[in-house]
């Protein structure tokens, strides 16, 4: 990277703990104005997130220790990180898991696998992007 953005873009947290899910979400973003955040498991996670409060948060459900689905909760109980965006990627589309993340407090979800277009469209529905 050569220099700042003229308008910094909006800064998206990915809470994840599989590396390689990590690098294809790094990967797909670079053609994005969007600022990357990355957490490895749900604490450190939701500690970011009260500490950078991201205007998205990009959260994988199946985490260690601390579920996504617990992460949710956290954030939508909070007054100071309400207002973040989650998207909840889930696993599978099985029939319940929809329900059951927007329960849980998320606002959207993205079902894996995606294609680099699902998760830059899933975005730009909640985010302004000015793609270079
Ligand atoms: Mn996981």
């Amino acid at each position: 990277m050569i220099g700042l953005p003229s308008e910094p873009g909006a800064v998206v947290l990915h809470i994840e703990d599989n590396p390689s899910n990590r690098k294809v979400v790094r990967h797909i973003l670079r053609s994005t104005s969007y600022y990357l955040l990355e957490a490895v498991d749900g604490e450190a996670g939701l500690a970011m997130a009260r500490e950078e409060k991201p205007d998205l948060v990009l959260l994988d459900m199946q985490l260690p220790g601390m579920s996504g689905y617990e992460v949710a909760a956290a954030l939508k109980a909070d007054s100071s990180t309400r207002g973040i965006t989650v998207i909840a990627v889930t696993a599978s589309a099985l029939s319940g898991d929809d329900a059951r993340v927007l329960d849980a407090g998320c606002d959207d979800y993205l079902a894996k696998p995606f294609r680099p277009n699902d998760l830059r469209q899933r975005l730009a529905d909640h985010l302004p992007d000015s793609p270079e």
